[in-house]
């Protein structure tokens, strides 16, 4: 099932809440990473790898935490695996929607156990200090 994680501002109180897991999108199929999917770019990428190049979901697609290191926020994007070709793997990258950095996802330690560790010196979206 998927979870959500969220944040609140120690300076402005702003709460913010990213979905995790993967939950409703436990299909390996390319319909639903179209769903989930708004890069453009990305969509092209997906259409490619499963028309030409007859392209196989191999992992279940699951939302997790990135960080863009440049601006010091986080956000919530697809991770996922598709194989191709001879034995290719594409992976998604994703870019910050505000200095084009690539966000790089990271890891919650322990969230098997419900015990996560917080990800902490984020900037709050609203105010921009770095209170998360
Ligand atoms: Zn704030
Ligand atoms: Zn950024």
């Amino acid at each position: 099932m998927g979870t959500s994680y969220g944040t609140i501002c120690k300076s402005c109180g702003n709460e913010e809440e990213y979905m995790l897991g993967c939950g409703f999108m436990s299909n390996r199929s390319f319909e639903h990473l179209h769903e989930n999917t708004s890069s453009k770019i990305l969509k092209r990428h997906l259409n490619l790898l499963e028309k030409e190049y007859q392209g196989m979901v191999i992992d279940i697609p699951i939302l997790k935490l990135y960080e863009c290191s440049q601006c010091k926020t986080i956000h919530s994007r697809l991770k996922f695996a598709v194989e191709y070709g001879e034995n290719e793997v594409f992976n998604p990258q994703y870019n910050c929607g505000k200095c084009k950095s690539i966000l790089m996802p990271i890891e919650l330690v322990g969230s098997s156990f419900g015990s996560q560790m917080e990800p902490t010196g984020y900037k709050c979206k609203k105010c921009g200090k770095e209170s998360l």
